[in-house]
């Protein structure tokens, strides 16, 4: 569907309740080749299709900035994907200065994902073009891994790039890890808390691999399935191995140093509002959603013609909205104001939520301290079916 920034305007301006501060993301959607298991909207990548996106991006930062006015404050920047390390530092550069010449800023942080494979001689530019926080598709510091996951990257361009990092001191440097990989053995994740104790990333993230139908993956997954299990014992070795080290596991998947937690996620799991820019980005202001075409060519010519071509525009009503943010604030280790949550939701009934949470917390699978309510770290791989018993 396609939508005016003019209609956009209009329920933008009948959302009272919005927080003042946001942030943006945004999509890059090219990769210089495709992994077997990833369903993310990523093209191959090619500098025509750059060059579009580069033209889009330009008009979809400026008709934002006009959306949002003087109304909003800009605190973080998310260069995701794709692979936005395939952007130079230049562009990346000019990028931001275009983002910061034209929304009201007080930038605290701006993250941008990396693979290992990407040159290490840009990581300077990166660092001058102001981005604060480099968030690193490592996956694993095994080579049979990677390979078993068809990344393009080595170990030994892995250690290069960090090489680098700490050369040129970069602030905040993220590890991206993967579990529940077939073939992967305790080793495994041995090796990659050997890395982390060598390189002492300040925040990292460990995600369960998701096994998926469409995904030419599911015939590795045939061949040779994953043990629940085992993955669900490896993801707990990586809670209290990083616990042991000093990190803070902060939300199900991110563990940070104190004072490195991402500012940007934070957001999302805080249900504070963002943009999203670039095919396939999503966005939340107050009650309203939309996420953009995933379709470079069709996003681009939307822009030029004014408009935006969505895949989903709609509104919450209030019962939604609250089941949102209950949703992902309970994802936090630190969970939930339960007390300020009824306060800033006066019109709705909290009475059957706080019934089945009596229940919760008699078997405890939630925990209660002072006003918050949150799931235990023990309880993290189980928060899925935790919430949806909280919330239906
Ligand atoms: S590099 Fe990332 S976004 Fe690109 S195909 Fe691989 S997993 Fe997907």
């Amino acid at each position: 569907m396609k939508v005016s920034w003019a209609e956009l305007r209009s329920h933008f301006d009948n959302i009272s309740q919005i927080e003042t501060k946001f942030g943006l993301y945004v999509h890059f959607p090219f990769c210089a080749s495709k992994c077997p298991y990833c369903h993310f909207y990523s093209l191959p990548f090619d500098k025509e299709g750059k060059k579009a996106w580069l033209e889009g991006l330009r008009k979809e930062i400026g008709a934002a900035a006009r959306l949002v006015g003087t109304g909003l404050i800009l605190e973080t920047i998310y260069f995701g994907g794709g692979t936005p390390s395939l952007l130079s530092p230049k562009e990346t550069a000019n990028i931001i200065a275009e983002i910061k010449s034209s929304f009201y800023h007080e930038i605290r942080e701006i993250t941008l994902e990396c693979n290992p494979e990407a040159p290490p001689d840009w990581l300077k530019g990166w660092k001058e073009s102001g981005v604060t926080r480099l968030s690193l598709g490592i996956q694993s510091f095994d080579d049979k891994i990677l390979k078993t996951l068809g990344r393009r990257h080595s170990l030994e361009m892995t250690w290069k790039l960090l090489e680098k990092a700490r050369e040129i001191s970069f602030l905040s440097v993220n590890f991206d890890f993967m579990t529940g990989i077939p073939g992967e053995t305790d080793s495994t994740v041995e090796a990659n808390l050997e890395a982390v104790e060598e390189f002492a990333p300040q925040h990292i993230s460990v995600y369960l691999l998701e096994e998926l139908e469409a995904v030419p993956f599911k015939t590795i997954w045939e061949e040779n399935p994953v043990d629940e299990e085992l993955a669900a014992e490896r993801f707990s070795a990586y809670a209290s191995s990083l616990n042991k080290l000093g990190y803070e596991h902060y939300e199900i998947s991110n563990y940070a140093r104190p004072g490195f937690e991402c500012l940007h996620n934070l957001k999302y799991w805080h249900y504070q509002p963002f943009l999203g820019m670039g095919p396939a980005a999503a966005s939340h202001l107050g009650l309203l959603r939309w996420k953009n075409i995933a379709d470079l060519k069709k996003w681009q010519t939307g822009l030029e013609e004014g408009v935006l071509w969505l895949e989903e525009f709609f509104s919450l009503s209030r019962e939604e909205w609250l089941k949102e943010k209950i949703a992902f604030g309970l994802r936090l280790k630190s969970g939930l104001d339960w007390e300020q949550l009824k306060v800033d939701h006066p019109g709705c009934d909290f009475s059957a939520y706080e019934k089945r949470m009596y229940r919760l917390v008699s078997s405890g699978d939630l925990k209660w301290s002072g006003s918050r309510v949150y799931i235990p770290e023990d309880k993290f791989l189980l928060s899925n079916s935790i919430i949806s018993s909280l919330l239906f």
